[in-house]
């Protein structure tokens, strides 16, 4: 095999966002290892197009329609195609020289283009855990049927991916670590007033805006309590969420005879991107290391699902099963952005999310056409309540 056939091909869909360029980064750690074939954003087009300069993928798409004659001129001294539109991503995704796709947009949007990837055979680099959460069940079913795996590039969720490299036996028990978020030791009274400000300054990660307000209300970790559930086979009642504010124990595996193995390192969002990208080789990184004599406080803590009930509310989904988180989700992604707008009150994210559940037309075992019409009920529903 020649230099240039060994380049993994790798599509990311939402290079312009946090996981996005963080991407780019260990692409350009590693050129010899692998290309940025398609390269994807939403509405900053200018970003893109000097992403597309620097790393000349083969295709970008800009979600945003209006955008596309702006991105084109900037783009027209190039050999790059360019597309635009919510299908463009499903069909770029496709394209036969693509060998992985990084799912590294945000939201519910992120569902249709993950499902045109598996169908088409590529290996899924999953950072966006909406997708998990909405649809685990027949994503799995599809990830089955064509045979495709999926990496994690969540940091527990590729922390538990680690632990069980290896293994032959059951999982005793997912130990799914939490930073607790800017407001850990807030009270109740104290969550009464916080602004969007105060919950976008995160003591650990830098993350897009919606994940990181997600943080603050640990409807994050709900997620992640979801997506552990579809991407490691283990029910609910065997995945423990612990607070660990410093965020150096990433997660961790519990085994029959009590054995424990975690995975541990720098908060830093690029390991896990790497390995999803070399797996199962490591390569080497500059990236920073544990310092074992200054880590004096590790601690770890109980949830608190009176406060942080978004939590309570993800276990509820979960145990009502079928398009119960897909409503969920919906209604997150709608308070989430009132929150970020100053349109809804921290604590009222978790009521409005508990009403829409309530209201929003149940569906056992939803299809894919099912989750679309759950996800715009909830929105409708959720907006509505809000709008009260
Ligand atoms: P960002 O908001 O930083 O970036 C999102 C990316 O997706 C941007 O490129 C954005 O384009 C694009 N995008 C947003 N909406 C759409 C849409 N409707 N259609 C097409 N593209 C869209 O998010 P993050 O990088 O923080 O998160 C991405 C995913 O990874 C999320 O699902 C998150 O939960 C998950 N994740 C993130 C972690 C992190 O550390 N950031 C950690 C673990 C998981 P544009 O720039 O044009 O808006
Ligand atoms: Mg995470």
């Amino acid at each position: 095999m020649n230099q240039e056939q060994s380049k993994k091909q790798i599509a990311i869909l939402g290079s312009t966002g946090s996981i996005g360029t963080q991407a780019l980064d260990v692409i350009a750690e590693h050129p010899d290892r692998f290309e940025a074939r398609v390269l994807t954003a939403n509405t900053r087009w200018q970003l893109l197009a000097e992403q597309a300069r620097r790393f000349l993928p083969a295709a970008v798409v800009i979600a945003d329609e209006r955008h596309y004659e702006a991105l084109s001129a900037a783009l027209a001294d190039l050999p790059i195609q360019v597309f635009a539109g919510p299908d463009a991503l499903c069909q770029v995704v496709q394209s036969s020289e693509v060998e992985m796709v990084l799912t590294a947009m945000v939201g519910f949007a992120g569902l249709a283009p993950t499902i045109a990837a598996i169908r088409a055979g590529k290996p899924i680099a999953l950072a966006n855990k909406e997708t998990m959460v909405v649809a685990g069940e027949l994503i799995n079913r599809l990830c089955r049927e064509n045979q495709v795996p999926i990496l994690p590039v969540d940091s527990e969720h590729s922390a538990i991916f680690q632990s069980l490299i290896g293994e032959v036996s059951p999982i005793e028990k997912i130990i799914l670590t939490a930073s607790g978020g800017p407001f850990r030791t807030f009270t109740r009274e104290q969550l009464e007033t916080v602004t969007p400000a105060m919950a976008l300054r995160h003591p650990n990660w830098d993350m897009g805006a919606k994940i990181t307000i997600d943080s603050a209300s640990m409807m994050n970790k709900g997620f992640e309590v979801i997506e552990a559930k579809w991407l490691f086979g283990v029910e609910p009642s065997r995945i423990q969420v612990v607070v660990h504010p410093q965020s150096v124990v990433h997660s961790a595996v519990q085994f029959a005879d009590g054995a424990v193995k975690a995975q541990l390192g720098v908060p830093d969002m690029r390991v896990p991107i790497q390995l999803a990208f070399s797996y199962p080789e490591r390569l080497h990184s500059n990236f920073g290391r544990l310092d074992w004599f200054t880590m004096h406080d590790l601690t770890f803590e109980a949830p608190d699902t009176e406060r942080f009930r978004c939590l309570a509310l993800a276990y509820e989904a979960l145990h009502r099963g079928g398009n119960a988180p897909c409503i969920v989700n919906a209604a997150n992604e709608i308070v989430n952005r009132a929150f970020l707008e100053g349109r809804c009150r921290f604590l009222q994210m978790a009521d409005v999310i508990a009403d829409t559940l309530d209201r929003a037309t149940f569906i056992t075992t939803p299809t894919y056409e099912d989750y679309l019409q759950s996800d715009a009920e909830a929105r409708r529903i959720a907006t509505s309540i809000l709008n009260l």
